[in-house]
């Protein structure tokens, strides 16, 4: 962890921020400290990419491991060139549609980029966010701005600024608070190097509108989140493409139980475990879709949002989690939805929340 100080709170409208605050923010960006800042997807914790010691803070702060790569936010389509090598025309196609907005593209690495944002890979992962706060801070800065999620590694991403304070307050320079975030759920990370392009992160944009967009697109073997972490399952044996994924993550302080199937079964099943759960004397939460909130007597139930809107239920995933640590429970029992559209991105979070504690009924 950092020197003990405590961030500055900015509050900032999200879409006319005042220029005098992103002015001060910038600064802070310029002169090596770290600012976090609201994007899309959830809030991020920025340092300047070119400077490896500020890099060095974002990886001490987070506790985050030291071969877990940096995405690094940009705000016009020249820094793309300054930061990566070569730009394929499948790149540029994918900027043209999905930029700014929650896709994460790796191209190689430029040589002037610090190796310490990649965690030595030749790699860089690049992504213009869609918002004007984070736009109007990375222009004013002059900066490609490195920035992972604003909170401490493995728990869920802070999706508000009191989370970012919450996990990081007190190791940080300063907070924009642009309000909650959109999305709720991080960016889509692809990988260009083989000819058809790899989800190695299903996010905001779905597999379905890349598809649509570029035509064949694969997913990793660890998209859709088994067993990832831990040494448990095939994944652990193997070299993970995306480092960041072998890690436990996006887990609230209980542990999570995930249950999948068809909702009847689904929720029978729910019942039961809570049931179990209870009679021995534990406190449970239970992350239930709006359609099935009504069929749990016990426990204290949190609506994540509708099964047929994974957009609502995405932007309120990591705010339940959270809400679940401060309630004290002692076990969640999360309801699983169909792994299409932004369902995918919920389910690859979910999975990798449980763990190898998956039902699958
Ligand atoms: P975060 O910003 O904390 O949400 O995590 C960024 C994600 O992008 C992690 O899963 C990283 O492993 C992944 N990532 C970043 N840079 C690269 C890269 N050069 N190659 C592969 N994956 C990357
Ligand atoms: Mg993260």
């Amino acid at each position: 962890m950092g020197t003990k100080k405590e961030a500055v709170v900015w509050r900032v409208d999200p879409f006319q921020p005042d220029p005098g605050l992103i002015a001060r923010a910038a600064a802070i960006l310029r002169s090596g400290g770290l600012v976090a800042f609201p994007t899309e997807t959830v809030y991020g914790l920025g340092a300047s990419a070119l400077d490896p010691q500020a890099v060095a803070g974002i990886f001490r702060v987070k506790g985050r491991p030291a071969d877990n790569p940096l995405i690094v936010h940009v705000a016009h389509r020249r820094m793309v060139y300054r930061l990566a090598s070569t730009v394929s025309a499948l790149a540029e196609k994918l900027m043209d549609v999905f930029w700014p907005g929650p896709l994460t593209i790796i191209l190689p690495r430029g040589k002037d980029v610090p190796p310490e944002v990649s965690a030595g890979l030749d790699t860089i992962a690049i992504r213009m966010p869609a918002h004007q706060v984070a736009l109007d801070l990375i222009r004013a800065a002059r900066l490609p701005v490195a920035a992972p999620s604003a909170y401490l590694s493995g728990r869920p991403s802070p999706t508000t600024a009191a989370h970012v304070f919450e996990d990081l307050g007190e190791y940080i320079d300063a907070i924009l608070d642009g309000g909650p975030a959109d999305i709720g759920v991080e960016s889509t990370v692809l990988d260009l190097a083989s000819p058809v392009p790899v989800v190695l992160r299903p996010g905001g944009v779905t597999v379905e509108e890349l598809r649509a967009a570029v035509g064949e697109v694969r997913l990793d073997p660890s998209a859709a989140g088994a067993a990832a972490e831990g040494g448990e399952g095939e994944q652990a044996h193997q070299k993970p493409r995306s480092p960041g994924l072998k890690y436990r993550h996006y887990a609230p302080r209980a542990p999570l139980i995930l249950v999948e199937g068809d909702p009847p079964q689904v929720v029978a099943k729910v019942r039961e475990l809570a049931a179990d759960r209870i009679a021995g004397g534990q406190k449970v939460g239970i992350l239930a879709c709006a359609e099935s909130a009504g069929f749990y007597e016990q426990g204290k139930v949190l609506v994540a949002g509708s099964r047929r809107r994974p957009e609502q239920m995405a932007a309120r995933l990591y705010g339940a989690l959270r809400h679940f640590d401060e309630l004290g429970v002692d076990v969640i029992i999360a309801e699983g939805i169909a792994p299409v559209g932004l369902g995918l991105a919920i389910m690859n979070r979910l999975r990798r929340a449980a763990g190898g504690r998956i039902h699958r009924v």
